[in-house]
């Protein structure tokens, strides 16, 4: 075991504040991680306030990891000392059923994936996440950072990059397509920056005309304000894709009225609240409403290789893990552009 500092939220709704916790003593397949940057995910504000239901605490918040290992168990062979490495969502799942052999670990469907932190091991063992020096896990649920990305810009990645790049993929965003980008936040601007890449023309559906500057700069091709009701009647029928990354509920009908016949929404985003939906908004026009959970280990490798071989890392704010409570409310008011990272080296 190794004592390591971290910040915690020791109770739900409390402030987080540093700490130590234990890493387990390398195992034969596992590698140490020297933490770098860590990204600050909204999820990590909605389980650290227990927004989802029951969690554990302390909570160790972070499941956006990017670092270097530092030593690796006698069985490793992917990885070795010094290699760039991230980890995201998961820390280990099953290995067996039919999701694990597909290379869909998100979905294991034998006691589910193990998450990175707010969830129990399968050694009966808390996990705790990013917001910490080192971390154990092992070299299955490690991907590799390419040389060209740095670890700062890359780390946000882990989680967001993979949440946007695999419904946008499998939705078929790309030459010919129009796809809609809901939320111009962490997941957003990082699905706004793939989609272009991917061929696709982008709008940006934001709430306000704000940001729309950095939404043009960053791929999009238009870019309108959601609190206008105009819009509503100008994009009617307009999208074959859209991908909702808003965390917070929302008029799922009106949003629907913007597809193409038939056309899909694609959400990520995880409000606390239920909504509710009129099924016409799905029946005429043949539509769909769809969810996407992150994405499985070599699909987020596939994405970081992606990333690289087009130059794409996130827009960050570097933060000192001291300044973490802070970052948490602003990312509550909408007000981060457009992913907060910690140094991990401030811990
Ligand atoms: P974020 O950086 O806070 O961005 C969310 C964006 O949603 C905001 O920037 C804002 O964009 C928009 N928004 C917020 N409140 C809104 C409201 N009341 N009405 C309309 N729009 C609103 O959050 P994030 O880290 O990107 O995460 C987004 C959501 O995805 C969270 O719920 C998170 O838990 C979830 N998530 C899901 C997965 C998955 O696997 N499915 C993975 C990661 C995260 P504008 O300012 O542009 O309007
Ligand atoms: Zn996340
Ligand atoms: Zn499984």
């Amino acid at each position: 075991m190794t004592t390591v500092a971290a910040y915690a939220a020791p109770a739900a709704k409390a402030p987080l504040e540093r700490t130590t916790i234990e890493r387990r003593a390398v195992r034969e397949h596992d590698v140490l991680i020297d933490i770098k940057f860590t990204g600050v995910c909204h999820t990590d504000v909605s389980q650290a306030r227990e927004g989802w239901g029951k969690a554990f605490f302390p909570m160790v918040p972070g499941h956006e990891i990017a670092g270097v290992v530092s030593e690796v168990g006698s069985g490793v062979t992917k990885y070795k000392v010094g290699d760039r490495v991230g980890v995201g969502c998961l820390v280990d799942s099953c290995r067996e059923c039919d999701n694990c052999e597909a290379g869909l670990e998100q979905m294991c469907t034998n006691g589910g994936m193990t998450s990175t932190y707010n969830a129990i091991g399968r050694d009966g063992e808390v996990t705790y996440g990013g917001y910490s020096q080192k971390i154990v896990v092992d070299e299955n649920y490690v991907v590799r950072i390419p040389d060209g990305l740095s670890l700062d810009v890359a780390a946000p990645l882990l989680c967001a990059g993979i949440t946007m790049y695999s419904p946008l993929k499998q939705w078929g965003a790309g030459p010919g397509k129009k796809v809609a980008i809901l939320g111009l936040g962490g997941l957003g601007h990082i699905g706004v920056k793939i989609a272009h890449v991917m061929g696709a023309e982008v709008t940006v559906l934001s709430q306000s005309l704000r940001k729309k500057d950095d939404g043009l700069r960053l791929g999009a091709d238009h870019y309108y304000a959601t609190s206008d009701p105009a819009t509503f009647q100008e994009l009617a029928g307009s999208f074959d894709l859209i991908v909702s990354t808003v965390s917070a509920p929302l008029n799922f009908d009106a949003y629907l009225s913007l597809l193409k016949m038939p056309g899909a929404l694609v959400n990520v985003g995880v409000p606390e609240e239920s909504i509710a939906l009129n099924l016409f908004s799905l029946i005429y026009g043949n539509k769909t409403l769809a969810g996407s959970a992150m994405g499985g280990i070599a699909e987020t490798q596939e994405m970081l290789d992606f990333c690289a071989e087009h130059g794409l890392g996130a827009e960050i704010e570097l933060i000192a893990a001291s300044e973490i409570n802070e970052a948490f409310t602003r990312m509550e008011a909408s007000d981060v552009r457009y992913r907060f990272v910690i140094d991990n080296a401030t811990i």
